[in-house]
């Protein structure tokens, strides 16, 4: 998948490929944890790394990085800066050097604000900062995650690059008809989260009934599903075969399933919304 930021004039700039499909790092904080399962998905065929500096875990990420022996250029890393950094032009700065160093990587193939700032006299200059590492090629690709549609709309107002990304959570249980369009609106992708809702959602009768008609995983059917909807998308699992099996999802037909997939809608939050506030 491409993806491109508009400018104000509508020019599409700033350009890169995305893997439609990657490795989550959430939630892993036993020591070793993240790189086993980096190391894993890689050997399986991953070519893309969703990590943030909140998961405490990019130095894993770059270690099992160089340790596969996978050339740069072959994975895309996505990482974030975290909510309680994103205060300044030059925290942004400073905070993606950082990340760079942990990552230990010459450039970050795409760099969110992992959600607005909570003060939103902060949104235009952590923007500015954010665009500044685009421009210095210490990032190839910015964007935002948790962003609302008032929250893209107004970007309108500071950005120069508007984002290439959103990353919101996205599953059959949140699936955001207006707020993926408003995310595409802004020329952006969407980058579903939380595709399993953490887990939570995995004994769904519904979910169960698709998954043996199928023939398939009830996980399978609920990440094919974030992914037949165009959304870039990156379940997490620690585990080697659930990796395996995750990426597997992508042959997955879902064709004849459409109408019980759209019913199983109920508007479920597995974590944290901020995409509500103000
Ligand atoms: P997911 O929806 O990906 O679910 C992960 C949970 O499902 C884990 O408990 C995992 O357990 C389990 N699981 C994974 N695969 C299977 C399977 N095949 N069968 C059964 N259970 C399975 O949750 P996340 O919240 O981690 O979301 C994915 C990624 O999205 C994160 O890792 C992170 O990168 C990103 N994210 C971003 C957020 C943001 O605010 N921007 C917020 C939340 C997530 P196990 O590991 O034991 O297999």
């Amino acid at each position: 998948m491409r993806i491109s930021h508009t400018t104000v004039d509508g020019e599409e700039t700033y350009t890169h490929d995305i893997p439609s499909f990657g490795l989550g790092v959430f939630l892993m904080s036993e020591p070793g944890e993240c790189k086993s399962a980096c190391l894993a998905a890689l050997r399986a065929g991953y070519t893309h790394i969703d990590t943030a500096r909140a998961y405490s875990n990019e130095h894993e990420v770059g270690e099992a990085l160089k340790e596969s022996g996978v050339n740069r250029e072959d994975v895309f890393i996505t990482t974030k800066l975290r909510r309680m950094h994103a205060v300044g032009f030059e925290d942004v700065l400073e905070h993606c050097q950082t990340s760079l160093e942990l990552l230990d990587t010459d450039y970050i193939d795409l760099y969110l604000v992992h959600a607005p700032p909570e003060d939103m006299d902060h949104r235009a200059p952590v923007w500015k900062g954010m665009e500044h590492c685009l421009e210095q090629g210490w990032v190839k690709a910015i964007g935002v995650s948790n962003y609302g549609a008032h929250h893209l709309e107004s970007m309108r107002e500071y950005a120069t690059y508007l984002p290439s990304v959103n990353q919101i959570e996205v599953n059959p249980w949140l699936q955001r008809p207006e707020l993926r369009a408003a995310t595409e609106s802004v020329g952006a992708k969407v980058m579903a989260y939380s595709p399993l809702a953490r887990g939570h959602k995995l004994d769904d009768p519904d979910l169960i009934e698709i998954a043996n008609r199928l023939g398939c995983s009830p996980a399978q059917v609920a990440i094919k599903f974030c992914h037949d909807l165009g959304c870039i998308t990156i379940p997490k699992s620690s585990r080697e075969e659930r990796i395996v099996e995750n990426l597997a999802s992508l042959g997955v037909d879902l064709s004849d399933e459409q109408e019980a997939l759209a019913a199983m809608e109920c508007g479920y939050i597995s974590g944290w919304d901020p995409t509500s506030e103000p």
